[in-house]
């Protein structure tokens, strides 16, 4: 299946009458059209059958999960989009259609996973950085029986993470900025709010 996003989803920039393409392309280009974010990897939020929010997808998993009958729209999106057979509204929030079993831990410890929960700070030095720029750090470090849980990855910043070095975060005067905790539905609600703040039609279905 190939759903084309249609031609000005976007507004653009209006162009006097007498406009003609330079010769050269000025230095303040914008990227072309295939690099800016597609509006098939909008987030859409996922309810469960009795309208719980659970989770959050990007518009084009969302359309899959309609076109295959497991989920319909509650909620749609100004945009549409066309493939071959048919054109489709973009959904902004869609429902299971039959319930499903969400288990309280559903996340996997991973690193993307740990960096979700933290939201990109280091849990040092309390500053945002871009996921590139984090590693994971033992809090109680391997080498002193620390394990890989939850509880003992957080995210941290390089700087940090040199500081730190084998040591505890006492050790080496450091103060972690909140308890590690694992990354429960409850998190992923925070998550969820967080990310549905862009998006109007979020807001009865995640705060209540
Ligand atoms: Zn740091």
């Amino acid at each position: 299946m190939s759903l084309i996003p249609k031609d000005g989803l976007r507004p653009r920039p209006k162009l006097p009458a007498d406009y003609s393409a330079p010769e050269k392309l000025p230095t303040s280009v914008k990227p072309p059209a295939s690099r800016r974010p597609s509006v098939l990897q909008e987030p859409v939020l996922v309810l469960n059958a009795t309208f719980e929010p659970i989770n959050v997808t990007a518009v084009r998993r969302a359309l899959i999960l309609m076109l295959k009958g497991v989920a319909q729209a509650e909620e749609h999106n100004h945009a549409e989009v066309h493939s071959a057979a048919a054109s489709m509204k973009i959904p902004s929030v869609i429902r299971l259609l039959a319930y499903r079993h969400i288990p309280q831990q559903t996340r996997a410890l991973s690193r993307k996973n740990i960096l979700l929960r933290d939201r990109n700070t280091c849990q040092f030095c309390g500053r945002v950085f871009p996921a590139g720029d984090l590693t994971l750090d033992h809090v109680m470090p391997r080498s002193r029986g620390g394990h890989s849980t939850w509880e003992n990855l957080v995210a941290c910043c390089y700087a940090c993470n040199n500081k730190k070095g084998d040591r505890t975060p006492e050790e080496a005067g450091l103060r972690l900025q909140r308890r590690p905790r694992p990354f429960t539905l409850h998190t992923s609600r925070q998550l969820m709010r967080l990310i549905g703040r862009q998006d109007e039609k979020w807001r009865k279905y995640l705060f209540y």
